[in-house]
């Protein structure tokens, strides 16, 4: 068991699940005046004549010319390729199968579970809920061999899942076909840096990596704090090649970690799970290397022997969830267009523009003080403190910010 206590008094992990990211994205965007184009697959990357990046959607509509282009369409992005920016891109065989579902009491909801036979075998439950107490179950397998594992009975991959994981029958009886479990590939992309004219790279479109040490929410995080700050400093050319330059060391330590590590959980070579469980033991029973792997996992890593001065919450809330009364309304205005081809939100968010200003980045206890300016500003930061006391998931803002408002309104 490993507890990023370790790291520093007041650190903690957060499992998230991918919809409330996206919530609290959409929300930012909304609130920053982003149009929302849901349902647009993105096709084409072409230029104008001064070089400007313009998109063509599979509707056969065409976008832009933007100033700058953000790529983050994932590890199979197919923009890409089409930024001039070179890039090397190759899959792992091995995958795993994936579900969703609500959580067992036999399963901790602090604690990412896992288990491992050689290297064949990796079966895990990792807390994902927060509003709903849910739990994701992956289990490892070579992506040709998923065919054949779906003509099996469930009932007989249920005995090994079991064999591995004896607590998770009652969760198991939420899976009665292979229907309901997903299938998911790694891929591995390497590019020596994240930018080309006017378009830059973020998320797993610049670094996809096996989900081994399960940092790829962490870069992708990392990448648009990284561009925001290089943004607010540089003008444009500088501040792509800040960017890349501020990203190259976080992101070059954790690639080659999850490449080299990821063979000793999902290969086909047995003497790599037999070392794994010789040498694992004995490196957790060294304080320093079990704090050098507990700041792997806790994705605060530069290199073998340096890593980030990690913070404690109080979280910060997303830039743009709060616009300051005041504000300077004669500054130049950007307008973001954002387009996903995930369909099940409405095309419609109104257009609205904002500053082209650095955006300020409040605080949880500046928003909520924005919000109630009649509550005496010690008051809330104690409400916060009680709030953050309750909820283990003190990264979760939605969570952890209407547990501070039920405090303070009662
Ligand atoms: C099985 C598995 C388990 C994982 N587990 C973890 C974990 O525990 N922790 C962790 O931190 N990370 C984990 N990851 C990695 C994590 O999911 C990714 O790093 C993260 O989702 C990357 O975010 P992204 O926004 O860059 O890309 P994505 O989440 O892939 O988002 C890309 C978006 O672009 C859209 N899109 C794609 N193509 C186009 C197009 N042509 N036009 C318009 N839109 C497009 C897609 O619809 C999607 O909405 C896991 C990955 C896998 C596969």
């Amino acid at each position: 068991m490993t507890s990023y206590q370790e790291l520093g008094p007041g650190l903690s992990g957060a499992g998230t699940h991918r919809a409330t990211l996206l919530e609290i994205l959409v929300r930012a965007m909304q609130a920053a005046g982003a149009t929302i184009h849901w349902g647009t697959p993105l096709e084409k990357l072409t230029r104008d004549s001064t070089g400007r990046p313009l998109l063509q959607d599979a509707h056969g509509h065409r976008h832009g010319p933007y100033d700058l282009l953000l790529i983050c369409d994932g590890a199979s992005s197919s923009l890409r390729a089409q930024s001039g920016v070179p890039a090397r891109v190759s899959r792992y065989p091995w995958g795993a199968l994936w579900f969703i579902g609500l959580r067992t009491p036999e399963f901790d909801p602090h604690v990412l579970w896992q288990s491992v036979s050689g290297t064949r075998q990796l079966n895990g439950y990792l807390p994902t809920g927060t509003r709903d107490d849910l739990l994701s179950l992956f289990w490892s397998l070579r992506l040709d061999a998923i065919p054949e594992w779906r003509t099996q009975p469930l009932e007989k991959w249920k005995r090994q899942v079991l064999f591995l994981a004896p607590q998770a029958e009652a969760f198991l009886q939420q899976i009665e076909s292979h229907d309901q479990m997903a299938a998911a590939a790694y891929s591995d992309v390497v590019m020596r840096q994240w930018h080309g004219e006017r378009v830059v790279m973020l998320g797993d479109a610049a670094h996809a990596l096996s989900p081994q040490l399960g940092q790829g929410v962490n870069l992708a995080l990392m990448d648009a704090a990284a561009l925001g700050d290089a943004l607010t400093e540089h003008p444009l050319p500088a501040a792509l090649a800040q960017y890349s330059a501020t990203r190259r060391r976080h992101l070059r330590f954790y690639q080659f970690a999850t490449r080299w590590t990821t063979p000793f959980f999902q290969s086909g070579l047995l003497p790599l799970g037999w070392l794994r469980d010789l040498a694992f033991p004995i490196l957790h029973t060294l304080p320093y290397m079990r704090r050098q792997m507990t700041a792997t996992m806790a994705g605060g890593k530069l290199g073998p022997f340096a890593q980030m001065q990690l913070q404690p919450s109080p979280a910060r809330l997303p830039s743009s969830t709060l616009t300051r009364s005041g504000e300077d309304q004669s500054a130049p205005r950007v307008r973001f267009h954002c387009m996903s081809t995930n369909a099940q939100h409405p095309s419609d968010s109104p257009v609205f523009d904002v500053p082209a200003q650095p955006i300020e980045v409040l605080t949880l206890g500046e928003s909520l003080e924005a919000e109630f300016p009649d509550i005496p500003g010690e008051e809330i930061r104690q409400a916060i403190e009680t709030a953050q006391k309750e909820t283990s998931f003190a990264n979760d803002l939605i969570t952890l910010k209407s547990r501070v408002r039920e405090i303070i309104r009662r």
